[in-house]
């Protein structure tokens, strides 16, 4: 592992004398660096490399912030109505929360928590496993096939919640349509998340088929394609009954779990929708344009439809590019699992940030 990534994970793994003994092996979340120390182009957390749209800014105003000595509206109504709209589907089968994370931890603990059972992909979100050991979930890792595409058939028929990130990350794969349905499909008795973390970018999302099966539970995020990763606001849209568990456990931990300003922000986002639109088109072109660069550097590129990419190159071990390119001033990520330890994550940024990226590669392969 990385030195920074060991140190971090060693304080956060510390535990003190207090400590409930059930979370004693608890192995912590580790998010991408947020580094502090210099300005990086920063292709390494799959934010968004443009502004949330001048609606927002201009939302995000003086008397929004005075409001801010009253408690927002805990059900957050006016964003849940424009979302649910959005979606075509009832008001109470949206949910709202602090984060994408926050729904997946709560899908987990109404769901897959104390001993009952989950499924998830072995590459795929790493969030998943550390959930499931801290609601000691009796989990099944479902190892992705060669080529890293998802197995679909041991994910069909199984015996408790499934997690499916589609497109699935680190991988960037997206299944079809029709590949989620037949999950959905074949686990009626159990509920079946799909996390569309990155779905604007190329794939399809499942929400259109919350009214035929009761069991689908679909997580979005405002973190990726809108542009508002440090405002933490994610949704969920599913069935009435699943949407209302969640609410019992948001009202259980945490019911004003997102604040003003975000509403305000998430609401002006859905009001001006083209304006993302437009710059996940354009983060669609600069991904083609990184993939064709990469593979003619030689690089095998895994086909992404998400914004990011995934790939290794024979010529240099993927820790060491890692290594070179922060060096250089730009920022990945690096995974140091035993499969994917070659590979490196690449955020699509800015078209002039893949330029630079292409050429630092090129230098770097070159020994420059
Ligand atoms: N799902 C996936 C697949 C992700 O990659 C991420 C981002 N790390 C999340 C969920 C969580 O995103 P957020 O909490 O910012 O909504």
């Amino acid at each position: 592992m990385l030195t920074q990534e060991v140190l971090a994970s060693e304080w956060r793994n510390k535990m003190s004398r207090f400590l409930d003994e059930r979370y004693a092996s608890l192995a912590a979340y580790v998010p991408g660096e947020q580094p502090q120390d210099k300005k990086y182009v920063k292709l390494n957390t799959n934010e968004s490399p443009y502004p949330p749209c001048q609606e927002v800014l201009d939302s995000v105003n003086k008397s929004q912030v005075e409001l801010l000595k009253l408690y927002p509206d805990p059900d957050g109504k006016v964003l849940t109505k424009k979302l649910a709209d959005y979606y075509s589907v009832k008001p109470s089968q949206v949910f709202l929360a602090n984060g994408s994370d926050d729904i997946l931890n709560f899908a987990f603990m109404a769901y897959g928590a104390n001993g009952r059972k989950s499924y998830f992909a072995d590459i795929t979100y790493g969030f998943y496993s550390v959930f499931a050991n801290l609601h000691m979930s009796d989990y099944t890792v479902i190892p992705l096939k060669d080529d890293f595409t998802l197995d679909i058939e041991k994910f069909c028929s199984v015996d408790g919640i499934v997690f499916i990130a589609n497109p699935n990350a680190p991988t960037g794969i997206a299944l079809s349509i029709e590949e989620v349905e037949k999950i959905i499909k074949s686990n009626p008795s159990n509920v079946v998340v799909i996390d569309e973390a990155y779905v604007d970018f190329g794939a399809q999302s499942a929400a259109s088929l919350v009214d035929k099966y009761s069991n689908l539970l679909v997580v979005q995020t405002y973190s990726k394609s809108r542009s508002m990763a440090g405002a933490r606001l994610g949704f969920a849209i599913g069935s009435e009954d699943i949407i209302n568990d969640l609410h019992k456990l948001r009202y259980s931990t945490n019911p004003y779990n997102i604040n003003r300003l975000t509403l305000v922000a998430g609401e002006k986002t859905i009001d001006n929708q083209s304006y993302y639109d437009d710059n996940c088109k354009r983060i669609i072109d600069s991904r083609l344009y990184t993939k064709t660069k990469l593979e003619e550097l030689g690089f095998q590129v895994l086909s992404s439809s998400a914004n990011f990419l995934f790939a290794r190159s024979p010529l240099i071990d993927g820790e060491r590019l890692y290594l070179e390119l922060k060096d250089r001033g730009i920022l990945v990520r690096h995974f140091t699992s035993e499969r994917i330890k070659e590979f490196n994550r690449i955020t699509i940024g800015t078209q002039e940030q893949m330029e630079i990226l292409i050429k630092t590669i090129k230098d770097i392969l070159e020994g420059k």
